[in-house]
């Protein structure tokens, strides 16, 4: 694959019933599971097979794997339908979407049979980027990976890892040539079962379904063959892809939110009449709906135009725009949802609260606001550093 450019779409579906499948799926699979998984902070590795049966891992991947080679497009569709119900479990599934596609998209056939695994359920991966002092900054990753004999040994340690303490395979990035600065990384394809790797859970407020991980490699030895031809440039343009479904998730879990508040709303009555009935609270789910709408505009123009033949570097606007509208609407919204529940809402016996908490790693991930407004600016040709 061209490095700077990134893999489209061979097939199609249509649409409308791959949504309702998705939508079909969403409410089987995930329904009954998300709130156990969120109340244990324990993943339901049943949920992941499922998944995988249902078609919904390596969605763009190729059929050489066990892909279905469809679009961005698709793989915002499946991300939607799959928040709208939990966006902790949805998030799952992005994570294997991300990491797998390092391994099929650069991956010698070794590295490519264990995508083929993962797709079909069999192992899950993580992506194993994060550090302590390298968290929107990657360049300043300092894991180190040192050559020895037939291996690499791996030294470092990593944070927010989704997934590492369930998952099979690190797909981890290293330092391989330090003088090469950001050149001088690749990925490895680490067993987290290695001897000196070692995960312990990171207690969160979002994300619960899915639980992230501090990893330390201490001394680990990876056979030479487990290096992937791929580094930082490639997971920037991984990136692109990323944000698109990290829109998606958010679009999803906007749009329950507002279908919830629209509901309460109607049916909440104080003076005599709904609360919605009051201009206040009626403009605020207003105005959330504008949002809601919005970002679906954006995100499945970005999609269109990622899976298009377009440059990649003519696409960075349209994705950067819509992850940074995404993360803020979402964020928005599930705090017009909170105030329209009132005192209800700050009880568990509402929703309200759960879903503006999960809200709150919108601005985080996969590069926050401003990592999204300074590429923003720059691709407006601002002079910004
Ligand atoms: C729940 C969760 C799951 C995650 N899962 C994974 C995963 O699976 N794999 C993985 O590798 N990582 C994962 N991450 C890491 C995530 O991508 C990082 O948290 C993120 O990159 C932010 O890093 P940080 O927290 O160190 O923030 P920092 O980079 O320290 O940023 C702190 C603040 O400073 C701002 N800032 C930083 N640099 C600039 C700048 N140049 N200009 C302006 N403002 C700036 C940021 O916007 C932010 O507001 C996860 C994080 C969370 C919270």
């Amino acid at each position: 694959m061209n490095r700077s450019h990134r893999r489209q779409p061979l097939k199609t579906v249509d649409r409308v019933q791959f949504r309702e499948m998705c939508a079909r799926f969403a409410a089987a699979e995930i329904g009954p599971r998300w709130r156990i998984a969120d109340r244990d902070k324990k993943f339901p590795r049943e949920f992941y097979v499922a998944a995988a049966r249902a078609g919904l891992i390596g969605i763009t991947a190729p059929e050489s794997v066990g892909g279905s080679e469809l679009g961005s497009y698709e793989e915002a569709i499946a991300l939607e339908e799959m928040s709208k119900v939990n966006p902790n479990l949805a998030v799952s599934i992005l994570v294997q979407n991300i990491a797998g596609s390092i391994l099929y998209d650069y991956g010698s056939p070794e590295q490519q049979d264990i995508a083929r695994e993962m797709i079909a359920g069999n192992l899950m991966v993580a992506i194993t980027i994060t550090e302590p002092e390298a968290g929107n900054d990657i360049q300043n990753v300092s894991t180190q990976a040192r050559r020895d004999g037939d291996d690499w040994v791996i030294d470092g340690l990593k944070s927010f890892i989704t997934l590492a303490g369930e998952c099979d395979v690190l797909v981890t990035l290293a330092q391989t040539d330090k003088s090469r600065g950001r050149h001088g990384m690749q990925f490895f394809a680490v067993d987290r079962n290695s001897p000196g790797v070692s995960c312990s859970q990171i207690e969160t407020y979002v994300n619960r379904p899915a639980p992230t991980y501090r990893v330390q490699f201490d001394n680990v030895r990876v056979p030479a063959r487990r290096r992937l031809d791929a580094g930082f440039k490639e997971i920037m343009t991984g990136f692109n892809r990323e944000r698109i479904m990290v829109a998606a998730r958010w679009l999803g879990h906007m749009q329950s939110a507002l279908d919830w508040a629209r509901g309460y709303a109607t049916t909440r009555h104080q003076f005599g009449r709904p609360i919605g009935a009051n201009q206040s609270i009626a403009f605020s789910l207003a105005q959330a709906h504008v949002d809601v709408e919005a970002t679906r505009h954006l995100t499945y123009h970005a999609a269109e135009r990622y899976d298009s033949e377009a440059p990649l570097k003519d696409v960075i606007l349209d994705v950067s725009t819509a992850k940074l509208l995404a993360t803020q609407a979402v964020v928005r919204v599930t705090q017009t949802a909170l105030h329209v529940a009132g005192g209800w809402g700050l009880t568990e016996e509402l929703p309200a609260m759960r879903l503006a908490l999960d809200a709150m790693v919108a601005p985080v991930t996969v590069g926050s606001w401003e990592i999204q407004l300074r590429a923003i600016a720059r691709e407006l040709g601002l002079p910004c550093d």
